[in-house]
């Protein structure tokens, strides 16, 4: 399975390796894409005899390819794709043991919360969820039983931003694992191997996808022992991601670089301009100098991503009027594609959320939150422009 002839992955720059890690021309044809390899099982020279593979459950030349390409933008050497994000946040999750404790964001992806909590709470294993931008509140969670330390940077939707060399410190003074869901900021903005943490995990659905048009997951570790344990429940749970999927994916990091800088340049721009709206409230984006946290992000990311909230100053009413009159920005759930989309918490994403406690954690009912796509910027202004006027008037 090792290419002998791919180049020394780690003298290449982040875009070079966007495109090739992983790859090479398809030995037999020439073929210079990855084939998708749409095979079940694989000839075997006699019993036990294989090529390197022998079920596509276990492995698959086209995931491989994958796995490899995002091992290298992680700077891990290890990846692991699942059939969906949450594929691959339960694996980490079947790491632990009935007993065990884990310490987790008080924000983190809702369906990551619902997993924790309807999920594992049934097996015995015990969170507590605490603001992470507040390291005492990390460090007073910790117990003896505390074998993982689960952060989200930045969170959803209030794009707080987690320092994690400090909270991969914390856990590991316990000796618990530190785990790391880099979704909203790719490994082209922060690699947080690089700052301490143990294991990354990946929506490949949003900006590694980057399309809108297939879902997947990922683990990456540099750590062997780990890796083979996330391998053995890859296998043996089975949440693993087809080969036409695994294409899509590579087709998709290929440019990431590009799209990165794009979606980075036109949050900017947006996020600045609704700042200075006199009927937006507050806009919650890592790159502002008035963001709590934007020092630590301007440390641990290359830039700020793609992916802001904003505060309308109106009612939920108001807000839903909002979200429902864009032209350019599409009303859905999800991020990370090339089209603006644009959501309202309250109702949406986050309603499962009590509404005391919605409140209480800053998700009022006229925050907005938008996946910033690649269409012309000044036509996302004006077109958050028109859906503010006919909102409020
Ligand atoms: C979407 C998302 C997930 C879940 O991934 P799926 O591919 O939808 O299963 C996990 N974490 C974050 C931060 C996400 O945005």
């Amino acid at each position: 399975m090792d290419d002998q002839d791919a180049p020394d992955d780690e003298a290449f720059a982040f875009e070079t390796q966007a495109i090739h890690a992983g790859q090479e021309p398809d030995p037999r044809t020439g073929a210079v894409m990855t084939p998708i390899y749409a095979t079940s099982t694989y000839v075997q020279d006699g019993p036990g005899d294989h090529r390197g593979y022998e079920y596509s459950r276990t492995g698959n030349p086209t995931r491989t390819a994958l796995e490899a390409n995002l091992a290298a933008l992680e700077g891990g050497a290890y990846g692991r794709a699942f059939s969906s994000g949450m594929g691959a946040i339960n694996t980490v999750m079947n790491l632990l043991e009935a007993g065990d404790h884990v310490v987790t964001g008080d924000d983190v992806y809702g369906g990551t919360h619902r997993l924790f909590t309807q999920v594992y709470d049934q097996y015995d294993v015990e969170f507590s969820f605490v603001d992470m931008t507040d390291l005492d509140a990390v460090e007073s969670a910790m117990r003896p039983e505390t074998e993982l330390v689960w952060a989200e940077t930045p969170t959803n939707p209030l794009m707080q931003v987690v320092d994690v060399q400090a909270v991969a410190d914390v856990a590991h003074e316990g000796d618990a694992l530190c785990a790391v869901d880099n979704t909203f900021a790719t490994p082209y903005l922060q690699r947080p191997l690089e700052h301490g943490a143990d294991v990354v995990s990946h929506s490949l659905t949003k900006y590694l996808g980057g399309h809108s048009d297939v879902v997947g997951g990922a683990l990456v570790t540099d750590d062997e022992d780990l890796d083979e344990r996330i391998a053995f429940y890859q296998n043996s749970v089975g949440a693993t991601p087809d080969p036409f999927g695994c294409f899509l994916v590579l087709r998709g990091t290929k440019t990431l670089p590009v799209r990165m800088d794009r979606h980075c340049e036109n949050a900017r721009d947006l996020a600045a301009w609704l700042d200075d709206h006199p009927d937006v409230s507050e806009v919650f984006y890592p790159g502002l100098d008035s963001h709590p946290q934007h020092d630590v992000a301007a440390r641990q990311m290359d830039d700020f991503g793609g992916m802001l909230s904003f505060e309308l100053d109106g009612t939920l009413e108001e807000a839903s009027e909002l979200v429902s009159s864009t032209e350019v920005f599409t009303l859905a759930e999800s991020l990370g594609g090339v089209e603006s989309l644009i959501e309202q918490p309250a109702p949406m994403t986050h309603a499962a959320v009590p509404k005391a406690e919605r409140e209480a954690a800053g998700l009022t009912d006229g925050l907005i939150r938008v996946s910033v796509g690649l269409e012309s910027v000044e036509d996302l202004r004006a077109d958050l422009e028109r859906a503010i006027d006919g909102a409020l008037n």
